[in-house]
């Protein structure tokens, strides 16, 4: 089955020039979610991972699956003021204006090892804040798992450092 065949790309969405990727229809499909979990937990094999995070809101979807197939637990970054606990939190650029990733300061042990998930790998800002921020607690990123990858937006290059995988590539 190809996975690619289940985003529906709609073009000018939230706003003009943008072409949307929008992975619902590939939810929708038992088969094709199953399929990407499946691939996931395959890259995962030899990671040892302790803990899978996924950032707000897409994120949360693969995360928390990946974390169930992997009989490990999720950790949830979110944007400012949903957490209740204690938190840390990071700014970033966005192409216009900033964005705030905050995570419980206790979601993660010094020295555990972290798979970090998401949908879409764009410019990897959000993904490099998130890894910022697991490292700021003593976690090691051993993974980042995308489903879609947008090659020329070069957020590969922004995570360079780390393990970089992704299903589908536009
Ligand atoms: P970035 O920090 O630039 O890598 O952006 C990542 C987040 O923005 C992803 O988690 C997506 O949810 C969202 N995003 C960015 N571009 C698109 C797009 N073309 N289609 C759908 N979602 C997008």
């Amino acid at each position: 089955m190809n996975l690619k065949e289940k985003i529906r790309v709609i073009q000018d969405f939230p706003e003009k020039g943008i072409s949307f990727k929008d992975i619902t229809p590939l939810l929708q499909d038992k088969n094709a979610f199953k399929k990407s979990i499946d691939c996931m937990k395959k890259w995962s094999e030899n990671l040892q991972a302790d803990i899978v995070v996924g950032p707000e809101a897409r994120g949360f979807i693969f995360a928390t699956a990946l974390a169930y197939a992997l009989n490990v637990g999720f950790v949830p970054v979110r944007k400012p003021g949903k957490l209740p606990g204690q938190v840390i939190s990071a700014e970033y650029s966005l192409e216009y204006g900033k964005n705030i990733l905050e995570i419980h300061k206790d979601a993660i042990q010094p020295g555990q090892k972290v798979v970090i998930v998401d949908d879409l790998l764009a410019t990897g800002g959000t993904l490099l804040t998130t890894a910022r921020l697991i490292e700021r607690l003593g976690g090691q990123v051993v993974g980042i798992f995308f489903l879609i990858e947008l090659s020329e937006l070069k957020g590969r290059e922004t995570l360079k450092e780390y393990n970089v995988k992704s299903l589908i590539t536009y």
